[in-house]
């Protein structure tokens, strides 16, 4: 098996040396990470420059550009004549939780993976003083042994966050809400101009079922995820819409003449 490791914190981050090392024992490992942090980058792709790889050492390249980027340049390039089996992405230094995914650029590596139809995992760790990176890589590992017996789905989309403490279990989970978005704090800056800072710590809905409430509770969270946006139920829940729509008269405006 052959993985494509990378992360959203850069390629000195902790987490990703762990969890690389820990995978190294399994597979053949290749780190493809972002030169520095690319947090909250969400799934961007850098099309307005050229990007460089720089190999660090044996089966480490840094890239200077997103997690998106080392997906692609890793897939499409470094490893195109031998591609990947799994694209894992992680250890992220902070949860992934909820609606948070939109913005990680942890789990859009594996969203990325998924749109080059290879199975993608996403690893994220809460962090408090009992944090141990070095566990949940160990632990990492062994999810990746379970997952890849008997060949790994390629439409395999997993968000994984492991709890700060020994964790209780392992549950299965949707993603939960936020009940109020990120405050932005205003200030001025030293020349009497204003700033903005978005900052603020989130708080969530109560809700059984979800990641947020099972890692509270103490468990190593997998939400399954899919790319497909679509609203199903409001595919089947908008005839009323649909009808009002329908009486739009579509027709271009008549091309005035000069
Ligand atoms: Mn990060």
């Amino acid at each position: 098996m052959r993985i494509l490791v990378t992360n959203d914190d850069g390629i000195f981050a902790e987490g990703l040396e762990q969890l690389a090392t820990a995978l190294a024992t399994i597979a053949d490992v290749v780190v493809m990470a972002p030169d520095r942090e690319q947090s909250a980058s969400s799934h961007s792709l850098t099309l307005n420059r050229p990007l460089r790889i720089k190999r660090v050492r044996e089966h480490w390249y840094a890239v200077d550009g997103t997690p998106t980027d080392c997906v692609n340049l890793g897939i499409q390039g470094l490893l195109k004549e031998s591609p990947p089996d799994l694209v894992v992405s992680g250890i992220n230094y902070g949860l992934n939780l909820g609606g948070d995914v939109t913005y990680s650029g942890t789990v859009s590596a594996a969203f990325e993976a998924s749109l080059h139809h290879l199975p993608g995992v996403a690893f994220s760790q809460e962090i408090s003083e009992e944090t141990s990176f070095p566990a949940s890589a160990e632990l990492a590992r062994d999810i990746v042994c379970v997952l890849s017996e008997g060949g790994l789905p390629k439409d395999l989309l997993l968000n994984v966050n492991f709890p700060a403490a020994q964790p209780k279990g392992i549950e299965w989970t949707r993603l939960g809400k936020r009940t109020y978005r990120q405050t932005v704090v205003e200030k001025l800056d030293p020349k009497g101009r204003k700033y903005y800072w978005i900052a603020g710590s989130p708080e969530w809905q109560e809700e059984s079922g979800t990641d947020y409430q099972a890692l509270r509770s103490g468990f190593i969270t997998m939400t399954p995820l899919h790319l497909d946006l679509t609203d199903y139920a409001g595919l089947e829940s908008s005839a009323s819409l649909r009808q009002k729509l329908a009486s739009l008269d579509l027709a271009f405006p008549a091309a005035s003449s000069v």
